[in-house]
């Protein structure tokens, strides 16, 4: 008789036995810093300055229960039963709502994929896309969570500097010159260009009208990545890549994640034809459809027509944090950081002097119950090693204040040594 390894079990003997079975993509692909650190930040003792997460408390048990009671006596059969790969019409009714929302008008529901979270549309823009090798332009830093995804489809990312307006569309133009004289052609420009996770930044007008002119001029994809846009706290909103380029070049990734629950995990794609195809098709295979008991909780609650006060809520309590972490990192951090000052969204990039190595810095903070995201989760070649990224939406006001000054505490120890 065999005996089955314990679940889990990663000890050198269990690995040697499966080793011969995977593939040789499992041997570049990287496990998500952030995921890594969520049984760590899940521990009631530990001040999480490291998720991404929305803070749901502010969505009222009672309105849940009061949609699913409706959803159950409306549409049970339905919600219960398979949908089709692109998604239910009465979802994609509120994703027209959520993107007219931040001035993106007119969009075609037949353009919308719906998926499992935004999180999917990256994947399978990846296996749509990429062959080993390919490039994929994305900023510098990239969001975390698309490192892994990149990663194991054996992409060659090239990351553009970032400055205070977002992607510097000189340096991505310089980078594309280059790439032509090595005739090689990107695959796409991954970007997030509103409240960027993790740098905090947000592109500038001029720049997201040059990067929509370069996308056209040299007939490249971009993929925006916009979780963030409608959760703005100061400033004047800005257009989306997908408004200004009117869904030539540009394919929009949009979440209710973040404006509405996480936990029901969808989000959507709205992509050209023949892009829009291969997406399905690849959805096809990873999953047959996204969750339809989601998708017409999601639309059975934008129907009672709530949603934009539950978004207000949301972005007055994200604004309060984001004011507290910035003045506690005033106070706590001193002069041998610079952070950034994002108008929206849920995270800032903060920088600590060259020979500091934020990875290091975690270990000792874990050890004072704080966590944070260490910089180089969200870089593909080694960088970032003395940056961190902070989430100011998921603790309460004091939690944040007490997890940066223990954050700072340790950044005083280091620069004393
Ligand atoms: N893109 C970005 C930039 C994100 O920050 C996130 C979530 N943190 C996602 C995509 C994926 O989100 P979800 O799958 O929950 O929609």
């Amino acid at each position: 008789m065999t005996t089955r390894p314990p679940t889990g079990s990663r000890s050198a003997r269990d690995l040697e036995r499966y080793a011969a079975l995977f593939s040789t993509r499992t041997k570049v692909m990287k496990s998500s810093a952030m995921r890594d650190l969520m049984a760590v930040i899940a521990r009631d003792d530990i001040i999480s300055l490291a998720g991404g997460a929305p803070d749901m408390t502010v969505f009222p048990a009672e309105v849940m229960a009061k949609v699913m009671s409706q959803l159950a006596a409306e549409q049970s059969a339905r919600a219960l039963q398979y949908g089709p790969t692109e998604g239910l019409e009465d979802v994609k009714e509120a994703i027209i709502e959520v993107m007219a929302a931040e001035g993106t008008i007119g969009v075609d529901p037949q353009d919308i994929l719906v998926t499992t979270g935004g999180q999917q549309v990256i994947d399978l823009f990846c296996r749509t896309l990429i062959d080993p090798g390919d490039v994929i332009i994305a900023e510098a830093p990239t969001y975390p969570g698309a490192v892994p995804c990149f990663g194991a489809y054996e992409a060659d990312v090239v990351q553009v500097e970032m400055d205070s307006d977002g992607m510097r569309i000189d340096e991505l133009e310089a980078v594309l010159d280059q790439l032509a004289r090595e005739n090689r052609r990107p695959k796409f420009i991954y970007t997030v260009p509103t409240f960027h996770n993790p740098a905090g930044v947000t592109m500038s007008l001029p720049r997201r009208k040059r990067l929509v002119e370069v996308a056209a001029e040299r007939e490249l994809l971009v993929l925006e990545d916009n979780p963030y846009g409608l959760l703005r706290y100061e400033g004047d909103p800005l257009p989306t890549l997908y408004s200004l380029d009117g869904g030539q070049f540009v394919v929009y990734l949009g979440t209710f994640s973040k404006i509405f629950a996480a936990g029901v995990r969808l989000g959507w794609a709205v992509a050209p034809g023949p892009v829009y195809h291969k997406l399905n098709i690849g959805k096809q295979a990873a999953d047959l459809c996204s969750s339809p008991l989601s998708q017409l909780f999601v639309s059975t609650y934008f129907r009672t027509g709530e949603w934009p006060q539950l978004l207000s809520a949301f972005k007055e309590r994200y604004h309060r944090r984001r004011d507290v972490m910035l003045d506690a990192l005033a106070e706590f951090f001193g002069p041998e950081a610079v952070w950034t000052h994002p108008q929206g969204g849920l995270f800032l990039w903060a920088t600590l002097p060259d020979f500091i190595d934020t990875t290091d810095l975690l270990a000792r903070a874990l050890e004072e119950n704080v966590a944070f995201v260490p910089g180089r989760g969200a870089y593909l070649d080694g960088r970032g090693g003395s940056s961190m990224r902070l989430n100011f939406s998921y603790v309460s006001d004091e939690d944040i204040r007490e997890g940066v000054r223990r954050i700072g505490a340790i950044v005083h120890e280091q620069v004393a040594l």
